[in-house]
């Protein structure tokens, strides 16, 4: 018997856990000061009213012997499938419900969707980066190319034709530094992976929070992406369903490499060792797509946007660089003073109480930058932009 030797190979992720720790011992310093929390990626909001009658309904469904529902479609669904195709519409984008898997969340998919591809693909990650690419490649043992995000590229690295690759990931609007791809950009994306034969895994889970003209909503948008591009994305910033879970892939018909159908495979993975979503958290994912739901839920996304204007406003006043937040939940800002980020971390915390995320927790090119997030209630993220300032002015 042999373990995967590949899991000795992952850091261990101190980032939260350190975190805590710092912030334990600052309040037991501390015990009468107040703690501005802007470090979690976690939505604060609950979930919407319309949402909450649709799962209340379908519960009440499941206790009647007629309406009763044993496992459902693995892919999800029709009525939620059908939802998405319209919310993808909406932006212009046009799928079949055939192509749209309902899964318990992003995060899942894109370990999941690793089945497909052989072990020795070839795998370019940008760093700093939402840790699960790394660690899901890692783990199966794959090689991985890290490509430059820094402030140069506004963290927004594009391709080099020089660089080989079988496996890109893509995440815009980004975790962790907020910045996003305009739809021009993405087009460069997709030609090269067309060239390379290459596939892209298109991380959309912040979609949501793009408001602005020109930049991407889902990778489709640029027409030849589905030849070439798998989609992520989630209910769990978009209606705050963090807890409870729901999310979908799009696997397009067009996708082919080997000539082999990239969607058969996923249906075929799906099929084996994935039995479906909870038709009751289905039910409440389709009632966020409806217009009452959909209303809902931007009046929540209105909240974090505005939390990220109040930050923003807050550094470029103060003449610190920064990015994200416009089409953002997160600003990614470079630490003034400090070129340490846990340095910069604990000033903060002494000085203010506010807790952020230093950015070396998402790679070497996060070092000497901070991540906070705009998932607080706005009196929280007032009253720190009011520390924030006077420490920095
Ligand atoms: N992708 C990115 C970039 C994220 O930041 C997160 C969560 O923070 C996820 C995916 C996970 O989403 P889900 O809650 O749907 O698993």
């Amino acid at each position: 018997m042999n373990i995967n030797k590949n899991y000795a190979k992952l850091k261990e992720n101190y980032l939260f856990s350190e975190i805590s720790q710092r912030v334990k011992t600052y309040s037991e310093k501390y015990p009468d000061r107040e703690i501005l929390k802007m470090g979690i990626g976690d939505v604060t909001l609950p979930l919407a009213p319309t949402v909450i009658e649709a799962m209340r309904s379908a519960v009440e469904e499941m206790g009647d012997a007629d309406t009763f529902r044993g496992y459902g479609p693995e892919q999800g669904y029709p009525f939620l499938r059908e939802s998405i195709c319209e919310y993808y519409r909406s932006f212009g984008v046009s799928l079949d419900a055939d192509e749209i898997f309902v899964s318990d969340g992003a995060k899942s998919d894109l370990g999941n969707i690793l089945d497909l591809f052989d072990q020795n693909n070839t795998v370019l990650i940008p760093d700093p980066v939402y840790p699960v690419y790394a660690d899901t490649n890692i783990m199966a043992g794959r090689k991985i190319i890290y490509l430059s995000a820094n402030e140069s590229n506004g963290f927004l690295p594009m391709p080099e034709e020089k660089m080989r690759a079988d496996i890109i990931y893509i995440c815009s609007p980004n975790n962790p530094t907020g910045a996003a791809y305009s739809t021009e950009q993405l087009k460069e994306w997709v030609h090269y992976a067309q060239k390379q034969g290459a596939v892209i895994l298109y991380d959309a889970a912040y979609e949501s929070f793009v408001g602005e003209q020109g930049i991407a909503r889902s990778i489709y948008q640029i027409e030849e992406a589905k030849e070439c591009a798998i989609e992520f994305c989630s209910f769990s910033k978009t209606a705050g369903f963090t807890g409870t879970r729901c999310g979908y892939t799009v696997v397009p018909f067009a996708l082919k490499r080997c000539g082999v159908s990239l969607r058969s495979m996923w249906l075929r993975r799906q099929t084996t060792k994935f039995n479906g979503v909870s038709f009751i958290v289905q039910r409440g994912a389709a009632a966020a797509f409806s217009e009452k739901g959909r209303k809902q839920i931007s009046e929540n996304l209105s909240v974090y946007r505005d939390n990220a204007q109040i930050i923003c406003n807050a550094l470029r006043k103060l003449g610190i660089w920064y990015t994200g937040g416009e089409n953002s939940p997160y600003v990614w800002l470079k630490c003034p003073m400090f070129s340490d980020s846990f340095m910069f971390f604990d000033y903060l915390l002494e000085k203010s109480g506010i807790v952020g995320t230093p950015g070396s927790g998402f790679g070497k090119n996060g070092e000497g930058f901070f991540r906070l997030t705009a998932f607080a209630d706005k009196n929280t993220v007032q009253r720190a932009m009011e520390k924030f300032t006077k420490i920095f002015v």
